[in-house]
């Protein structure tokens, strides 16, 4: 089986480390493997996160490990000029607009409490569902109606296809946050589709989020996006067990750079007994 294109989509919303590095060396290996190309995409939607440093480390770090990307920014001042999501914003705002016009999305004011008082933790119980709140009040997200029960198909590397619901936490997932952005969920599948990504390696942890974007793909007939195959590799976990965590500081590539590691001696750092299942 041979792949056209796969992607790096780090965020830079903290310095990478470890696990970042393990799940963009695990994409080029695979790229080389099955003569992919790979397209460098940095998730930067989220402005109030995002610093210019940690785009600038992005690019410090995938040259100091020798990671090749043939497609996107070549340094931090390209993607700013034109690789940006902000420069694709149109594109997320068109697909809101055509799931609106299906009748697919409601908004919603509930807090993140209410939430948890609401139901079981994590998982949103349609409250405002049928409220028919107006999409154009301030201060709400909009979230897609999920409740079509949607045989999803996921096509993991190297296994056979596998057939899904789509999970309870993401029932009625946000697909536009309170501050009028478009959510991950949409930046994501909508990025991939324009790119003609046809490989995905990504965190376990997203693996939800696969099954979400696939939901949208298939509601939206964005078919080419339902023949993407996923991998989703384990996750390296910190001494306490957590996955590592770029908000929470867990130790950066650049920690080690600056302590003089070579990039050997990082990627020893890797060990297996540091991977959850
Ligand atoms: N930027 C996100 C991350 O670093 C998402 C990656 C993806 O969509 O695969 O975890
Ligand atoms: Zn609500």
């Amino acid at each position: 089986m041979a792949f056209k294109k796969t992607r790096y989509a780090p965020s830079p919303s903290g310095f990478l480390h470890l696990g970042n590095l393990y799940s963009m060396t695990l994409t080029a290996t695979i790229a080389k493997k099955e003569g992919a190309s790979i397209l460098l995409r940095i998730d930067d939607m989220d402005k109030v996160r995002a610093k210019k440093e940690y785009l600038q480390d992005i690019f410090e770090s995938l040259t100091f490990f020798e990671l090749p990307w043939q497609e996107g920014p070549r340094d931090a001042s390209e993607h700013e000029d034109r690789f940006s999501q902000t420069s694709r914003l149109y594109l997320y705002e068109n697909f809101l607009e055509e799931l609106i016009n299906k009748g697919l999305v409601f908004a919603c004011t509930c807090s993140r409490s209410e939430i948890e008082h609401a139901g079981t933790h994590a998982v949103y119980p349609g409250t405002c569902k049928n409220r028919n709140i107006s999409l154009r009040e301030k201060n709400v997200c909009w979230r897609l109606n999920t409740s079509e029960p949607i045989d999803i198909q996921l096509k993991e590397y190297g296994k056979k296809t596998e057939r899904f619901l789509l999970p309870e936490n993401m029932h009625h997932f946000i697909i536009r946050r309170k501050d009028g952005l478009p959510s991950y969920q949409v930046c994501s599948l909508i990025d991939d589709v324009h790119f003609g990504i046809d490989l995905i390696v990504r965190g376990k942890d997203l693996k939800d989020s696969s099954l979400a974007q696939l939901y949208m793909a298939q509601l939206s007939g964005l078919n080419d996006f339902l023949n993407t195959t996923f991998l989703h590799h384990p996750l390296l976990l910190n001494k306490e067990g957590h996955k590592l965590s770029k908000s929470a500081g867990d130790t950066s590539l650049q920690y080690y750079r600056n302590m003089g590691y070579n990039k050997e001696a990082i990627f020893a750092l890797l060990n297996p007994e540091g991977f959850g299942s």
